[in-house]
C-alpha cells in the first residue's frame, strides 16, 4: 500500500482574498476577527456610495437628455414654421376656380395639375421655378376642392412628399392617397388531386364517364350506352357509317383513302406470306 496526499477541503474568503481551513470553528474564527470585519464595513460602506452615486448621475443625465431634446423639438417646430412660411399656401380663388399662392405668385389648377404664373410672361408649365415643398400638395393649402390621384403628380412633388410622410401624415391636404390593397392567394390543390381517389371523374373517357353505374334520368343505369354528339350531326344513326349522306365531301375522301391503304397493307402481307 502506497500513501497518498490529500488535501484538506479549504474555504475562500471573497472579502479578505485569503484562504482557511473549511471548519465550522475556522470560519467562524474568521470571521469574529477584526480584520475581517473591518474589511466588511469597508466594503459595505463602499457599496453605498457607489449606489448613491449612481443614482446621481443616472439623475444628471436624465435632466440632460430632457433638456436636449425640449431644445431640439423647440428648433423643429420653429423650422417647421419657417419652412411653412416660405413655401406659402394655396389659396381657392372663386373668381378664377384655381389656387393661388402669394408667395410665390404662381396659379395652381387643380383639374389640370398644371400652374401658370412666372414673370414677366406668365405662362403654363407642369415644373413652376418655385422650392418643391411648395408645390401643391406639399404645402398648405384651404378651400377649394382636392384633385384625384394628387399623390402621382410631378416627380419633384412626389420625392418632397415622401420625405415629409412621418412628419405630417395626419394632416389635411397631404399628397397622400391611401389605398386598401386586396390580397388574393391562391391555396395549392394537393399534388396528387388530379389523379382520382374520391375526386374520381364520372363522366368522360375513362372510368365512370364511359356510363358505367350513372343512372339515367328515365331510372334505368346507363350502360354501355354511345354518347351523343353535342351538335347533333350523325346522331340519329349511332355513328359515322349509316350517316354517309352527313357526311362532307373531305371526309368521304379520307375515308376512301384509308380504305385504300387497308387494302394495299393487306395485300403486301398476303404477299409476304407467300399467299398471292
Ligand atoms: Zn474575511
Amino acid at each position: 500500500m502506497t500513501e497518498y496526499w490529500k488535501s484538506n477541503a479549504m474555504h475562500w474568503c471573497d472579502i479578505c482574498k485569503c484562504w482557511m481551513n473549511d471548519t465550522k470553528q475556522a470560519k467562524l474564527n474568521h470571521e469574529r476577527g477584526a480584520q475581517h470585519q473591518a474589511k466588511l464595513a469597508n466594503k459595505l460602506r463602499d457599496m453605498a456610495r457607489k449606489a448613491e452615486n449612481d443614482a446621481k448621475a443616472k439623475s444628471f443625465n436624465d435632466e440632460a437628455v430632457s433638456r436636449a431634446e425640449a431644445a431640439a423639438k423647440k428648433a423643429y417646430a420653429a423650422d417647421l414654421k419657417a419652412a411653412e412660411a416660405a413655401a406659402g399656401s394655396w389659396e381657392w380663388d372663386e373668381g378664377s376656380s384655381y389656387y393661388y399662392n402669394a408667395t410665390h405668385r404662381w396659379y395652381y389648377d387643380p383639374k389640370t395639375q398644371w400652374y401658370y404664373g412666372g414673370e414677366p410672361t406668365p405662362e403654363w408649365s407642369q415644373e413652376p421655378p418655385i422650392p418643391a415643398a411648395a408645390r401643391f400638395g406639399v404645402a398648405q393649402h384651404a378651400g377649394g376642392p382636392v384633385p384625384q390621384g394628387q399623390g402621382q403628380q410631378g416627380a419633384g412633388g412626389a420625392a418632397a412628399a415622401g420625405s415629409e410622410g412621418g412628419a405630417g401624415a395626419g394632416k389635411e391636404g397631404l399628397p397622400f392617397v391611401t389605398k386598401k390593397v386586396q390580397r388574393v392567394v391562391a391555396i395549392p390543390k394537393h399534388p396528387l388531386a388530379a389523379l382520382g381517389g374520391h375526386q374520381a371523374p364520372t363522366t368522360g373517357k375513362v372510368g365512370g364517364g364511359m356510363g358505367a353505374g350513372v343512372v339515367l334520368e328515365s331510372g334505368e343505369a346507363d350502360v354501355g350506352a354511345k354518347r351523343k354528339r353535342e351538335d347533333g350531326k350523325g346522331g340519329a344513326g349511332g355513328g359515322g357509317k349509316g350517316a354517309k349522306g352527313a357526311m362532307s365531301k373531305e371526309e368521304e375522301e379520307a375515308l376512301a383513302r384509308r380504305e385504300a391503304a387497308r387494302q394495299r397493307v393487306a395485300q403486301r402481307t398476303a404477299a409476304g406470306f407467300g399467299y398471292v
